[in-house]
């Protein structure tokens, strides 16, 4: 079993640190971890964040989050990745990284000129909207339906946009726990065609479970008609902190197979290879 979300923002960016997450997912049976640190940890970043930060109609709440990131280096980063694969953790080199449409060009530039072994692409931003951020930072008096019928609009792009290996926490827009009255089905079907056209995978995270919305991403309906269209899977705890890695694998795998998943994906220099998911 694999864990394929992991963040070190947490603590230094040293080999000690990562072994630490490496000591808590060998006692919980996982064999492999992907570390994915945030894009905007990068000063390489910093330019696709910009028009989040002085753009008009900029948030107050993104200008402070992100004048406080952009602090390490991608080289050094990936330095230290691979000194802790060197010291014999079986580790893979990812980044979660953000999706912008209009930033395709610059993404792609990023993405190609580092050794990854997998990207994840996110959507946490619904134009100048970090809608995850915080439950008290724009969403009181937004219309909820189309908060959810933005986002989804926003993932179909990063599912075709071939810049991204797997597509992170897939209905994160439900993390504070608004729920949509109207049916996404039409949303979320786009997105699964884009995905089965590009051949990006999707998590199975369990982070969802942490959140107030307490319940995985994705939610058990869309990982059944993703199964129905055969579109992959990875396993994720979006883990923030040693303890979290790995933490409700169980049910992740409960679920997946439910949905009829029988393999999974690992990655190794952004190919992927099947494995049997445990019974
Ligand atoms: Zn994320
Ligand atoms: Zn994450």
């Amino acid at each position: 079993m694999v864990d394929y979300h992991i963040h070190l923002e947490n603590g230094p960016l040293t080999v000690e640190w990562i072994r630490k997450f490496w000591d808590q997912a060998q006692a919980r049976g996982i064999s492999e971890i992907g570390i994915t640190e945030h894009c905007h940890k990068f000063r390489e970043w910093a330019p696709v964040f910009h028009h989040l930060q002085e753009g008009p109609n900029s948030y107050s709440y993104m200008r402070e989050w992100l004048a406080r990131d952009f602090q390490s280096s991608l080289s050094d980063y990936v330095r230290v990745l691979q000194e802790a694969r060197e010291s014999g953790i079986p580790i893979k080199i990812g980044i979660e990284a953000d999706f912008f449409p209009e930033k395709e060009t610059q993404i792609h530039d990023l993405l190609t000129a580092y050794p990854f072994d997998f990207v994840l692409g996110s959507v946490h931003t619904i134009g100048m909207w970090g809608f995850d951020y915080d439950p008290d930072c724009g969403w009181e008096g937004r219309d909820i339906d189309q908060a959810y019928h933005d986002y989804y609009a926003i993932l179909a792009q990063a599912a075709s946009s071939g810049l991204f290996d797997t597509l992170s926490h897939f209905d994160v827009i439900k993390v504070f726990g608004h729920r949509a009255v109207e049916s996404m089905e039409a949303d979320v079907d786009a997105v699964l065609k884009a995905a089965r056209g590009s051949g990006v995978c999707i998590e199975v995270s369990t982070a969802g479970l942490r959140k107030p919305a307490k319940e995985m991403y994705p939610a058990e309906w869309i990982l059944s008609r993703a199964a129905e269209r055969q579109i992959p899977i990875t396993f994720a705890s979006d883990a923030h902190r040693p303890e979290e890695v790995g933490q409700d694998w169980e049910k992740a795998i409960i679920l997946a197979r439910r949905c009829g998943y029988r393999e999974y994906r690992v990655f190794a220099a952004r190919e992927s290879y099947a494995q049997k998911i445990p019974k």
